[in-house]
């Protein structure tokens, strides 16, 4: 019984990608793989999953074969570990006939370590029978969650991937998600016929992300602040619900000064293309999107994912701020919502023609989401309890753990607004309860006689705003529900009975005002930047490199790893191999450029000590 990977694993680790130690159980899924043994991994985005099938297939003889759904991205896959120096390569419809005839010789002649593929190519009777031809080292099936019919990333050529281990039976397959719930987890097993395979379930946990979310109005311009104070010079990502949206903010982000590009479905094909591009490519991009842009983005330096809009499910919340930080370094989620996202959501979710099983799942799931926004608690606590796992003591590294809410009394307010839902007949949206809570009249409310009920003007004490939040809370708490047909239409639960008969009292988040603005907490990105001058220049310098090879900047050297060269300052060859993140193919390559880098930064700084 070994957990210890095998020596040439290691060794490959160390050589090719410059790191010292294999994390978390990475050597435990390359031992099964080399054994011959089949794997389900379920790791967070950043966890490192590539590793875990890359090595096994250059440990074992023959090619591994990586079913990827990715097609824009296997380019930059491949650039990535040719960079490090493996032996690597992709076939898909994007590709000339000559490219990919190119690449099967070279597959044939037993030149590759590692083949990216497409679904939909391996499908074919040409692929399958090119693959009868070659020795195969394992299967790695990236982005397995899309077997799953329940998910938004179902694709159905997944569905027949099953048939590689009737084909193959011998050979070792892995399979890979990020996505952490349970159902899909089985459903992986089931379609791809796993029942056999040893299951890797990492926390999902990512603590280098900072949990914030807010309500209220002005929400870009809360936005600005937040990008502003703390990702001047930093890439990221803006979630937007309308495509319309997305170009509007765009565009007002550009007005800032920014580098913004739009990312959505109503764009042509090559738009998208030369903005997802240029988000890798660039530096210090902002791209603002529906959900139509992320998966797969393995962009390590994203350092902030914010969302204008609630996401409509907490999977999706996840799954979208998860694409922050990858490289581990220090990223913030930010989120603002409002009422308006909470009616128009469950409007979507109404007019879906699926079944009534199906949307009754995805009304519960908004609701979720919902009270998650709402809560006064730590959000990791609840974030990971969604997914199954235990966070014993509140994270501390949330917006609710550094400055828990102030919370108020609110039995009295939560009875007149319950009971003025009641008396109006449970049939109105919150705007309308509120303007009768406040006391105000118009033709309909007098039409209703809406006027003369008890319950019209019994909150003149609390203004418009404070109502608005009030009632969020209620149906976050599911105190009321809403009609998502007609209108928004409050009715009242069961839970209200209690309340309503004062048995319950409630204490509910107080309402920001706008303008009472709290000094914002977020993960500051500079914490681990320990030189910056430095690493300005080195980052010039990579950037520089990157344009003259056509790579992304990343691509030759993470973040990470120009802080370590920062910080630590190597004068030679032999001490930058030190550094994790530099391998053997890179020092040799870029190696001395780099030092030539830090060694000028360090004259300049002796010389102007002495002048
Ligand atoms: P995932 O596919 O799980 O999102 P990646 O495979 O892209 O994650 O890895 C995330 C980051 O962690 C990458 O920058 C990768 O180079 C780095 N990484 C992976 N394994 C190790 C390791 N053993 N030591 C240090 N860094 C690692
Ligand atoms: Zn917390």
């Amino acid at each position: 019984m070994t957990t210890e990977a095998v020596g040439p694993a290691l060794d490959i680790l160390r050589t090719h990608y410059g790191y010292d130690q294999f994390r978390f159980r990475q050597s435990e899924i390359v031992q099964t793989l080399v054994d011959g043994g089949d794997a389900l991994v379920l790791m967070p985005t950043g966890g490192g999953k590539s590793v875990c099938y890359q090595i096994p297939a250059m440990v074992r003889d023959g090619v591994g074969v990586v079913i990827s759904p990715l097609i824009a991205l296997m380019q930059d896959q491949v650039n990535a570990l040719n960079t490090m120096g493996i032996r690597a390569s992709f076939l898909n419809s994007s590709q000339s006939f000559e490219t990919r005839l190119e690449v099967e010789k070279n597959l044939l002649s037993g030149q590759l370590d590692l083949l990216y593929v497409s679904p939909e190519r391996l499908n074919t009777s040409d692929f399958m029978g090119l693959l009868g031809r070659i020795k195969i080292s394992l299967f790695a099936i990236d982005e397995a969650h899309c077997v799953s019919q329940w998910g938004h990333d179902f694709r159905s050529d997944y569905l027949r991937l099953k048939m590689l281990h009737e084909a193959f039976p011998q050979i070792p397959r892995i399979a890979l998600t990020a996505t952490a719930d349970r159902r899909t987890r089985e459903e992986i097993v089931q379609q791809l016929g796993l029942q056999n395979a040893v299951r890797f379930v990492h926390s999902f946990d990512r603590p280098n992300i900072f949990y914030r979310i807010g309500e209220g109005q002005n929400n870009r311009q809360r936005l600005w602040q937040f990008i502003e104070d703390n990702h001047a010079k930093d890439a990221g990502i803006v979630y937007c619900l309308s495509r319309k949206n997305v170009d509007a903010v765009a565009d007002w982000l550009v007005d800032k000064g920014r580098i913004a590009l739009p990312y959505h479905a109503g764009m042509s094909s090559e738009d998208r293309a030369l903005h997802q591009h240029r988000f890798l490519a660039e530096e210090g991009v902002i791209i603002v999107a529906t959900i139509a842009f992320g998966m797969g983005i393995d962009k390590p330096d994203v350092r902030f994912v914010a969302h204008l809009n609630m996401p409509r499910t907490i999977e999706a919340y996840y799954q979208e701020t998860g694409r922050a930080g990858r490289d581990g370094l220090p990223a913030n989620a930010w989120l603002a919502y409002g009422m308006q996202d909470v009616i128009n959501l469950r409007m979507i979710n109404q007019q879906n023609d699926a079944e009534e099983t199906h949307k009754m799942l995805q009304h519960n799931k908004l609701e979720s989401m919902l009270a998650f926004c709402e809560q006064v608690s730590c959000r990791r606590q609840t974030l990971l309890a969604y997914f199954d796992e235990n966070l014993d003591q509140p994270c501390g590294h949330c917006d609710n753990c550094l400055q828990p809410p102030i919370t108020w009394d609110a039995t009295e307010a939560a009875r007149k607004a319950l009971s003025c839902v009641y008396r109006t007949g449970q049939r109105f949206g919150t705007n309308y309860v509120i303007d009768i809570l406040i006391g105000k009249t118009d033709e309909r409310i007098e039409r209703n006689r809406h006027d003369q009920i008890s319950t019209w003007g019994i909150g003149k004490d609390m203004s418009n705003n404070q109502w608005r939040s009030v009632f969020r809370q209620l149906l976050a708490f599911a105190y009321l529900e809403s009609d998502a047909d007609l209108h928004g239409g409050l009715r009242l639960t069961q839970r209200a009975k209690p309340l309503l008969a004062g048995e319950e009292k409630l204490h509910l988040r107080e309402v920001t005002e706008t303008g009472r603005k709290k000094r914002s907490s977020t993960s500051r990105t500079v914490i681990e930047r320990t030189n910056q001058p430095l690493f300005e220049r080195l980052r010039n310098l990579r950037k520089t490199i990157a344009d003259e090879n056509g790579v992304p900047p990343y691509v030759i050297f993470h973040d990470k790893t120009l802080h370590e060269m920062a910080a630590i300052q190597p004068l030679d060859l032999e001490h930058m191999n030190e550094i994790s993140g530099v391998g053997e193919k890179k020092l040799e390559r870029f190696g001395k450029a780099f030092l030539h880098e830090i060694e000028e930064f360090v004259v300049g700084l002796s010389e102007d000590g002495l002048g």
